[in-house]
Protein backbone atom coordinates (compact mmCIF):
# COMPACT_ATOMS: atom_id res chain seq x y z
CA UNK A 1 0.00 0.00 0.00
CA UNK A 2 2.27 2.61 -1.36
CA UNK A 3 1.35 6.11 0.53
CA UNK A 4 4.27 7.76 -1.52
CA UNK A 5 5.06 7.94 -5.20
CA UNK A 6 7.45 5.19 -6.39
CA UNK A 7 9.94 7.56 -6.91
CA UNK A 8 10.01 9.79 -3.85
CA UNK A 9 10.41 6.35 -2.56
CA UNK A 10 12.97 5.51 -4.51
CA UNK A 11 14.90 9.10 -3.74
CA UNK A 12 14.50 9.22 -0.03
CA UNK A 13 15.99 5.98 0.55
CA UNK A 14 18.31 5.76 -2.04
CA UNK A 15 20.03 8.76 0.11
CA UNK A 16 19.56 6.62 3.17
CA UNK A 17 20.73 3.64 1.39
CA UNK A 18 24.35 5.73 0.24
CA UNK A 19 24.59 7.00 4.03
CA UNK A 20 24.07 3.57 5.26
CA UNK A 21 26.78 2.22 3.06
CA UNK A 22 29.27 4.15 4.21
CA UNK A 23 28.69 3.00 7.42
CA UNK A 24 28.11 -0.65 6.02
CA UNK A 25 32.16 -0.31 4.69
CA UNK A 26 33.42 0.50 8.42
CA UNK A 27 31.38 -2.73 9.34
CA UNK A 28 32.97 -4.86 6.21
CA UNK A 29 36.46 -3.30 7.48
CA UNK A 30 36.26 -3.48 11.27
CA UNK A 31 34.44 -6.31 12.19
CA UNK A 32 36.69 -9.38 10.88
CA UNK A 33 39.40 -7.54 12.83
CA UNK A 34 37.19 -7.78 16.16
CA UNK A 35 37.49 -3.59 15.79
CA UNK A 36 34.84 -1.35 17.02
CA UNK A 37 32.58 -0.10 14.28
CA UNK A 38 31.23 3.38 16.28
CA UNK A 39 35.05 4.69 17.12
CA UNK A 40 37.48 6.14 16.93
CA UNK A 41 36.50 8.13 13.37
CA UNK A 42 37.43 7.07 10.05
CA UNK A 43 40.94 7.37 9.14
CA UNK A 44 43.49 6.84 5.92
CA UNK A 45 44.73 3.39 6.80
CA UNK A 46 48.10 4.88 5.25
CA UNK A 47 48.72 8.39 7.09
CA UNK A 48 46.26 7.78 9.66
CA UNK A 49 44.53 11.37 8.85
CA UNK A 50 41.13 11.72 10.11
CA UNK A 51 38.49 11.58 7.42
CA UNK A 52 36.67 15.36 7.74
CA UNK A 53 32.83 15.37 7.52
CA UNK A 54 32.93 16.72 3.74
CA UNK A 55 35.41 13.95 3.01
CA UNK A 56 32.66 11.46 4.30
CA UNK A 57 30.14 12.20 1.41
CA UNK A 58 29.07 8.97 0.23
CA UNK A 59 30.70 8.30 -3.38
CA UNK A 60 31.04 12.26 -4.05
CA UNK A 61 33.75 12.98 -1.93
CA UNK A 62 35.72 9.65 -3.54
CA UNK A 63 34.76 11.68 -7.16
CA UNK A 64 35.65 14.77 -6.24
CA UNK A 65 39.17 13.96 -4.04
CA UNK A 66 40.01 11.82 -7.52
CA UNK A 67 40.15 8.91 -5.18
CA UNK A 68 43.07 9.80 -3.16
CA UNK A 69 43.63 10.61 0.66
CA UNK A 70 44.06 14.82 0.96
CA UNK A 71 46.80 14.04 3.72
CA UNK A 72 49.17 11.51 1.90
CA UNK A 73 47.58 11.44 -1.53
CA UNK A 74 47.28 7.32 -1.43
CA UNK A 75 44.84 5.62 -3.25
CA UNK A 76 41.46 5.02 -1.26
CA UNK A 77 40.25 1.69 -2.84
CA UNK A 78 37.45 1.58 -5.16
CA UNK A 79 35.51 -0.69 -3.51
CA UNK A 80 34.10 2.35 -0.84
CA UNK A 81 32.45 4.42 -3.35
CA UNK A 82 30.82 0.81 -5.09
CA UNK A 83 29.96 -0.60 -1.86
CA UNK A 84 27.97 2.91 -1.16
CA UNK A 85 25.97 3.34 -4.54
CA UNK A 86 25.29 -0.45 -4.05
CA UNK A 87 23.32 -0.08 -0.83
CA UNK A 88 21.56 3.01 -1.95
CA UNK A 89 20.08 1.48 -5.21
CA UNK A 90 19.17 -1.49 -3.57
CA UNK A 91 17.87 0.27 -0.86
CA UNK A 92 15.51 2.08 -2.98
CA UNK A 93 14.32 -0.49 -4.89
CA UNK A 94 14.04 -2.48 -2.26
CA UNK A 95 11.86 0.06 -0.86
CA UNK A 96 9.96 0.70 -3.73
CA UNK A 97 9.14 -3.03 -3.70
CA UNK A 98 8.38 -3.63 0.10
CA UNK A 99 6.21 -0.53 -0.07
CA UNK A 100 5.45 1.86 3.13
CA UNK A 101 4.37 -0.90 5.84
CA UNK A 102 5.81 -2.62 9.17
CA UNK A 103 7.78 -4.93 6.36
CA UNK A 104 9.60 -1.75 5.30
CA UNK A 105 12.59 -1.10 8.32
CA UNK A 106 13.33 -5.08 9.03
CA UNK A 107 13.04 -5.50 5.28
CA UNK A 108 15.71 -3.07 4.94
CA UNK A 109 17.50 -4.07 8.05
CA UNK A 110 17.58 -7.44 6.32
CA UNK A 111 18.96 -6.30 3.27
CA UNK A 112 21.89 -4.13 5.21
CA UNK A 113 22.79 -7.45 7.13
CA UNK A 114 22.88 -9.20 3.61
CA UNK A 115 25.05 -6.97 2.15
CA UNK A 116 27.85 -6.75 4.91
CA UNK A 117 27.84 -10.37 5.28
CA UNK A 118 28.53 -10.42 1.85
CA UNK A 119 31.23 -8.15 1.75
CA UNK A 120 32.53 -9.98 4.79
CA UNK A 121 32.42 -13.51 3.03
CA UNK A 122 34.34 -11.83 0.02
CA UNK A 123 37.19 -10.69 1.93
CA UNK A 124 37.90 -13.22 4.66
CA UNK A 125 35.54 -16.33 3.81
CA UNK A 126 34.05 -15.65 7.00
CA UNK A 127 30.15 -15.04 7.78
CA UNK A 128 30.75 -12.93 11.55
CA UNK A 129 28.67 -14.50 14.60
CA UNK A 130 28.32 -10.70 15.57
CA UNK A 131 25.96 -10.60 12.40
CA UNK A 132 24.60 -13.99 12.13
CA UNK A 133 23.80 -15.06 15.79
CA UNK A 134 21.78 -11.70 16.41
CA UNK A 135 20.33 -11.87 12.93
CA UNK A 136 18.62 -15.62 13.79
CA UNK A 137 17.33 -13.86 17.01
CA UNK A 138 15.72 -11.13 15.35
CA UNK A 139 14.28 -13.30 13.10
CA UNK A 140 11.96 -14.91 15.43
CA UNK A 141 11.62 -12.00 17.77
CA UNK A 142 9.89 -10.10 14.97
CA UNK A 143 7.73 -12.79 13.35
CA UNK A 144 6.57 -14.39 16.58
CA UNK A 145 6.46 -10.78 19.29
CA UNK A 146 7.01 -7.43 17.91
CA UNK A 147 4.18 -7.75 15.67
CA UNK A 148 2.09 -10.44 16.73
CA UNK A 149 -0.31 -8.47 18.17
CA UNK A 150 -1.01 -6.75 14.67
CA UNK A 151 -2.90 -9.93 13.76
CA UNK A 152 -0.83 -11.23 10.99
CA UNK A 153 3.08 -12.25 10.99
CA UNK A 154 5.24 -9.96 9.48
CA UNK A 155 7.15 -12.24 7.21
CA UNK A 156 6.10 -15.99 8.54
CA UNK A 157 4.19 -17.11 11.43
CA UNK A 158 6.01 -17.91 14.45
CA UNK A 159 6.25 -21.45 14.08
CA UNK A 160 7.23 -21.05 10.43
CA UNK A 161 9.83 -18.68 11.58
CA UNK A 162 10.89 -21.39 13.96
CA UNK A 163 11.02 -24.33 11.38
CA UNK A 164 12.94 -22.04 9.16
CA UNK A 165 15.64 -21.57 11.35
CA UNK A 166 16.11 -25.65 12.06
CA UNK A 167 15.51 -26.30 8.69
CA UNK A 168 17.92 -23.50 7.23
CA UNK A 169 20.50 -24.53 9.75
CA UNK A 170 19.68 -28.40 9.28
CA UNK A 171 19.41 -29.10 6.26
CA UNK A 172 23.31 -27.32 5.33
CA UNK A 173 24.43 -29.15 8.34
CA UNK A 174 23.22 -32.22 6.75
CA UNK A 175 24.92 -31.13 3.46
CA UNK A 176 28.17 -30.48 5.29
CA UNK A 177 28.20 -34.04 6.80
CA UNK A 178 27.27 -35.81 3.76
CA UNK A 179 30.20 -33.46 1.90
CA UNK A 180 32.54 -34.60 4.56
CA UNK A 181 31.98 -38.27 5.18
CA UNK A 182 32.23 -38.49 1.09
CA UNK A 183 35.60 -36.48 0.45
CA UNK A 184 36.61 -36.26 4.15
CA UNK A 185 37.08 -32.48 3.49
CA UNK A 186 35.20 -29.95 5.04
CA UNK A 187 33.33 -27.71 2.05
CA UNK A 188 31.52 -25.57 4.04
CA UNK A 189 31.87 -23.32 7.24
CA UNK A 190 29.49 -22.68 9.87
CA UNK A 191 28.88 -19.00 9.29
CA UNK A 192 27.09 -20.74 5.72
CA UNK A 193 25.05 -22.70 8.10
CA UNK A 194 23.95 -19.92 10.32
CA UNK A 195 23.13 -17.41 7.59
CA UNK A 196 21.02 -20.10 6.31
CA UNK A 197 19.22 -20.25 9.76
CA UNK A 198 19.20 -16.90 9.84
CA UNK A 199 17.42 -16.21 6.60
CA UNK A 200 15.07 -19.47 7.12
CA UNK A 201 14.13 -17.45 10.79
CA UNK A 202 13.14 -14.23 9.28
CA UNK A 203 11.38 -15.65 5.82
CA UNK A 204 10.06 -18.80 7.03
CA UNK A 205 11.04 -22.71 6.89
CA UNK A 206 9.77 -22.41 2.70
CA UNK A 207 12.27 -19.89 1.96
CA UNK A 208 14.90 -22.58 3.14
CA UNK A 209 15.04 -24.70 -0.11
CA UNK A 210 14.36 -21.52 -2.45
CA UNK A 211 17.13 -20.22 -1.71
CA UNK A 212 19.55 -22.93 -0.87
CA UNK A 213 18.02 -23.68 -5.22
CA UNK A 214 19.23 -19.91 -5.96
CA UNK A 215 22.10 -20.14 -4.19
CA UNK A 216 23.12 -23.60 -5.83
CA UNK A 217 22.01 -22.12 -9.28
CA UNK A 218 23.71 -18.72 -9.00
CA UNK A 219 26.82 -20.14 -7.54
CA UNK A 220 27.15 -22.74 -9.60
CA UNK A 221 27.04 -20.22 -12.82
CA UNK A 222 29.64 -18.17 -11.21
CA UNK A 223 31.65 -20.93 -10.53
CA UNK A 224 31.29 -22.42 -14.49
CA UNK A 225 31.88 -18.88 -15.87
CA UNK A 226 35.13 -18.75 -13.24
CA UNK A 227 36.41 -22.29 -14.49
CA UNK A 228 35.76 -21.56 -18.05
CA UNK A 229 37.75 -18.33 -17.45
CA UNK A 230 40.87 -20.40 -15.97
CA UNK A 231 40.84 -19.05 -12.56
CA UNK A 232 38.21 -21.61 -10.77
CA UNK A 233 41.05 -23.80 -8.94
CA UNK A 234 42.27 -20.59 -7.48
CA UNK A 235 39.61 -19.29 -6.03
CA UNK A 236 38.18 -20.59 -2.55
CA UNK A 237 34.42 -19.16 -3.81
CA UNK A 238 32.36 -18.51 -0.65
CA UNK A 239 28.85 -19.72 -0.70
CA UNK A 240 27.35 -16.28 1.64
CA UNK A 241 27.22 -14.07 -1.17
CA UNK A 242 24.72 -16.56 -2.95
CA UNK A 243 22.92 -17.52 0.26
CA UNK A 244 23.03 -13.32 0.52
CA UNK A 245 21.40 -13.35 -2.53
CA UNK A 246 18.97 -15.96 -2.45
CA UNK A 247 17.79 -14.05 0.73
CA UNK A 248 17.10 -11.07 -0.87
CA UNK A 249 15.26 -12.57 -3.24
CA UNK A 250 12.84 -14.16 -1.25
CA UNK A 251 12.78 -10.62 1.00
CA UNK A 252 11.41 -9.44 -2.04
CA UNK A 253 8.97 -11.74 -4.21
CA UNK A 254 8.72 -15.02 -2.19
CA UNK A 255 4.91 -15.61 -3.41
CA UNK A 256 6.27 -15.06 -6.90
CA UNK A 257 9.27 -17.60 -7.00
CA UNK A 258 7.67 -19.97 -5.17
CA UNK A 259 4.74 -20.38 -8.00
CA UNK A 260 7.71 -20.05 -10.22
CA UNK A 261 9.40 -22.94 -9.05
CA UNK A 262 6.56 -25.26 -8.87
CA UNK A 263 5.28 -24.21 -12.30
CA UNK A 264 9.15 -25.38 -13.42
CA UNK A 265 8.30 -28.38 -11.71
CA UNK A 266 4.97 -29.05 -13.41
CA UNK A 267 6.71 -28.67 -16.82
ZN1 LIG B 1 46.38 9.32 3.78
Amino acid sequence: MPLAEPMQTALLFGILGLLIGSFLNVVIHRLPRGLSVVSPPSACPACGRRVRALENIPVLSFLLLGGRCRGCAGRIGWRYPVVEALTGLLTAFSAVQLGWGPQLLPGLLLLWALLALTFIDLDTQLLPDAITKPGMLLGVLLNTGVWYGMGQPLFASPLSSLLGLLLGYGSLWLLAMAYLKLTGKHGMGFGDLKLLGMLGAWLGWSAVPMILFIAALTGGLVGIALLAAGRGRHYAIPFGPYLALGGWLMLLWPQQIIHGYFSLLGG
